[in-house]
Parts: structure tokens; sequence; C-alpha cells
């Protein structure tokens, strides 16, 4: 098994799978599509039932079903096990990004560790099911999504296909798996994310005669120091999560103008507010834009409609799920206890329709999105392990 799961993590980080996240990539590396095709020919070796599902033109997301003992069909569970394909540019990074170089007891490159090293950890476990054939084992799915790193639109899309009419999922799984590095650590609860932009309009003109035009720069001035103090003061008393603290919102960008000899007529800046489980993206949004239009009352504000909204996840449904994960984390020496993360994953995506959905996976976040990303090549051994027990030692429904 530790052979094979080194070799996979290898070549997938050999395929450039990069999300663009809205700026213009070169083909050769952008896209999940090289990914993808190398999942199938992974299902196609192991003669499993697969199917692509167009997310948008050249992303597909990819499934593959290994039939449990007893089938689905008979009351068997369906447990599926996702991970993403993409990963995130590679700018600044100072290794190799594509070349998978072995040293020291790691594996280097881009998406080694979020979350290629999961994925290779959750097809290999796959394959040692598909080999061993263990008894009573729960049916399983290997989702594997795209576009995870920014707009979460895989994840969403994939819930669609669990119809009575799909060949592959008939119907919701009965538990989901996300992998994401935790370290084996049991994610039962994290923040959600909405982001959209703020824009203001002027009138162009020379900038020898600044009083002919109406300067947009100078009109979002206001709204940043008004949002400054929303953030501070107002933002954290609007939810309170045991694990997750309070929320959060954050400007992150800001653009405006075309040159320094011209008035500016626009100026647009983007705000990053991250929500506890129970808060609504929209209703966090139509909160800023409430809060600024008391505030700025004669300014004319545009707000644009979020670009990109994902609740958080709860630790409602899971609790159950997340013992039975983490006794397996302990099982094979992880710390499997059920905690709370800042960060996004396509997990409230499955969460949302039903489905008990942890996240838990080999590497450490950590090592995620830096520029000398890579993971400890113990962590994948003990990753396709667990995967592998937590089908096998599956007992009963959830
Ligand atoms: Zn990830």
């Amino acid at each position: 098994m530790s052979q094979d799961v080194l070799e996979t993590l290898c070549d997938l980080v050999r395929l450039p799978s990069v999300n663009p996240m809205g700026r213009d990539l070169p083909p050769e590396v952008a896209w999940e599509s090289r990914v993808t095709d190398y999942l199938q020919e992974r299902f196609q070796q192991l003669e499993l039932p697969w199917q692509r599902q167009t997310v948008a033109p050249g992303r597909d997301n990819i499934l593959a079903r290994l039939d449990g003992d007893p089938p689905r069909e008979q009351g068997g569970s369906l447990l599926m096990f996702q991970a993403h394909q993409d990963t995130v540019p590679v700018d600044g990074m100072t290794i190799e990004p594509w070349a998978a170089e072995v040293r020291d007891g790691r594996v280097y490159g881009r998406g080694a560790c979020d979350i290629k090293g999961g994925l290779a950890c959750m097809l290999t476990a796959l394959a040692q099911l598909a080999a061993r054939r263990p008894p009573n084992r729960p049916t399983v799915l290997l989702a594997c999504t795209v576009d995870e790193e920014y707009g979460f639109s895989g994840a969403r899309k994939m819930v669609e296909l669990w119809q009575p009419s799909s060949r592959i999922v008939p119907r919701p799984p009965d538990a989901a798996i996300v992998a994401e590095p935790t370290l084996l650590d049991v994610v039962v609860s994290h923040k959600g994310t909405a982001r959209w932009q703020i824009l203001t309009r002027g009138r162009a003109a020379h900038s020898s005669q600044p009083d002919a035009g109406s300067n947009a720069i100078y009109a979002m001035a206001p709204v940043l120091t008004a949002l400054e103090r929303y953030a501070r003061t107002e933002v954290p008393h609007l939810a309170n999560h045991p694990l997750l603290g309070h929320p959060t919102l954050s400007v992150g960008r800001i653009r405006g103008g075309i040159s320094v000899n011209v008035v500016p007529d626009h100026c647009a800046i983007e705000l990053d507010r991250r929500l506890v489980p129970g808060e609504d993206p929209r209703a966090a949004w139509q909160h800023v834009c409430d809060f600024l239009t008391t505030e700025l009352p004669d300014l004319p504000l545009v707000f644009e409609e979020p670009y990109q909204s994902m609740p958080g996840l709860d630790g409602v449904r899971n609790r159950e799920l997340a013992q039975r994960v983490g006794r397996i984390s302990q099982a094979c020496g992880g710390p499997g206890r059920p905690i709370g993360v800042p960060y996004g994953t396509d997990a409230p995506a499955f969460a949302q329709t039903g489905v008990p959905t942890v996240v838990c996976g080999p590497g450490d976040i950590a090592q995620a999105h830096t520029v000398d990303e890579w993971i400890a090549i113990d962590q994948l051994h003990v990753g396709a392990e667990f995967y592998y027990r937590l089908a096998a030692e599956w007992q009963g429904t959830i």
C-alpha cells in the first residue's frame, strides 16, 4: 500500500491543476482536466463504474463507486470519500511546483499537502478495498470535485447527482468524509465565507483640473473608514460559536483609476466576510449593505452580489460520524479529536443536504498553499491506512 500511495501522489503533483481564481493563466497549468483524465484511467484499471460531471467547460467532477457487501440496494451503507482536484496558483514558490521531488521523508510540490496527498490516500484505499473486498463493507464512492479553492462550484453541482435516476449515486450518501490536511484530527465545524465587491463611481477629468471631475477613490475613503469600524465593533457581536469564536470581516483588495494624471471615475473594493455556522451568507451581505447605506446616505454605492458564498459547517448532524472517524484515526495513530477550524472546505455543500459530513485527512494545513508546499511521507502511509480501515471496519448505519 505504501509504495502505491507515494507513486500516486507523485503522479498527481506532476499534473498541474491550478485554479486560476479569477485570473488568466496559461492552459498548460490551468484547470483540472489532466487530473480528471488520470483519475478516470485509474478507475477504469480498477474496473469500477465511474462518471464525469461537467461543471464548466473543461472542468469535470469525477466519481467512482465500489459496491459494498451487502450492496446498497439491499440496505448497505453508502459512504462517500471526497477530495478536490484543484490547487491554488504557484506565484512566488521557491520549489519546482510540478517536480514531485522526494527528499527528507517528504514529497514537495503544489498540491502535495492540499489535497493531492489526501486524494492519493483515498485512491489507494479504494484500490485496496477493491482488491481485498472485506466483508460487511459499505458501498464506497470516491468523489473528486473541481473549484474548491475559489467558488465551491464543483461540490454544489455534485449534490445534483444524488437522484434515483443517477447510475452512480442514486441517493444521498449516509456519510461523507472530506479530505483536507487536518493531521487526522476530525473537523466537525468550520467557518463559511461570503465575498463581494463594492464600487464607487466618479467622473473622469484631467488631473490638472481635478475640480472638473469627481474622484471615485476619494469617495471610497469614508467607506473604508466605516468598514474598519464595522469590522472592529459590530461584526464580533453578530454571532458566536463555541469552537470558532466570532465572525470577521476584512477588505482584501482595492482597485481604481487608470493613470496618475486622470481623475479616477471608478474604484472597487473586495470584502471577505467569514461566517460562523448558522449565519446566512446573504444576510451577512445585506447587513453590510444596510450599515453603509445608513452611515453614508449621500454616497451612491454599488453593492455587487456575492461572487462566492458558502455557509459554515455546523457540528449538529455529524457527532456520531465524528466519533466513529475519531476512533479509526486513533487506531491508526492519529489524534482523532473533534475540532473547529477557520478555513472553508467543500463539506457544507454536502452537509446542507442533510448528509453527516466531517473533514479529516493527512498532512498539516500549515504546509498548504505555501511557497515550498510538502507533505510528510509518513502522513501518506497513515492516511491510506486510515481511509481503508474507515471503510473496512464500518459497522452498521450511521
Ligand atoms: Zn484543500
